[in-house]
């Protein structure tokens, strides 16, 4: 058979194949380009440390854990990964770099040793980081922009560490709830120490990204 007669193979049903394959492609690419890690923390200006909490980029101010949670071995996050103590949120959900909150929903979390409002560098650098919940470890080192980056995965929930400056586990570790993970740092596309917390809780079939604040123990003020 000689050109002209148009391509014999290209039935209607083969047609309709090879489109859907095109259309599963597609959509296969557009899920590999969703960003799936925490972006930096801009700390909305020139001046990370400064300013006090609360009054720009959507800061909520400083909170306090209350008690309860960071023992036991839940699978649903409970609570601040940074534990007890002053703890300052310098940026917050959904705003800034946290922005748009299904994609890059977050927390930035930093010590405030003073007690003033506004987070203490010193005070923060290497401090722990607990596991909120039980799961396994995924951690990552050097990447971009989250730094030292672990996930902590379970069938409900996975929770996001970054900018970390060490690592306390290893890749495929089990942990438990309250387990120190790792210690803050100011890795990857961060301007300063603190540590960015995501949740993500699986529904449906996929994962949807949780503002961490409704997980039990964080205390406005
Ligand atoms: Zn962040």
């Amino acid at each position: 058979m000689m050109f002209g007669d148009g391509w014999p193979y290209l039935t209607r049903e083969r047609a309709v194949v090879l489109i859907l394959a095109l259309v599963g492609m597609g959509f296969l690419l557009f899920q590999v380009n969703q960003p799936h890690q925490p972006r930096m923390s801009l700390w909305g200006g020139s001046n990370p440390w400064g300013g006090g909490s609360g009054e720009q980029d959507g800061l909520t101010g400083a909170f306090q854990q209350t008690g309860q949670g960071l023992n036991g071995g839940a699978l649903q996050p409970v609570g601040n990964p940074l534990g007890t103590g002053n703890i300052v949120m310098t940026q917050g959900y959904g705003v800034g770099s946290h922005a748009p909150a299904h994609v890059w929903g977050a927390i930035d979390l930093a010590l405030d040793g003073d007690n003033d409002g506004v987070a203490d560098p010193d005070g923060t650098w290497g401090q722990p980081v607990y596991a909120t919940h039980s799961g396994v470890i995924k951690a990552a080192r050097d990447t971009w922009p989250a730094g030292n980056h672990i996930w902590v995965m379970n069938d409900q929930y996975k929770t996001g560490y970054a900018h970390l400056q060490d690592f306390a586990v290893v890749d495929g570790e089990v942990v438990q709830q309250g387990q120190v993970i790792g210690y803050i740092g100011s890795t990857g596309q961060s301007s300063g120490p603190h540590l960015d917390y995501q949740v993500w809780q699986m529904q449906a079939g996929r994962w949807v990204n949780v503002n961490p604040l409704e997980f039990g123990t964080f205390t406005l003020r």
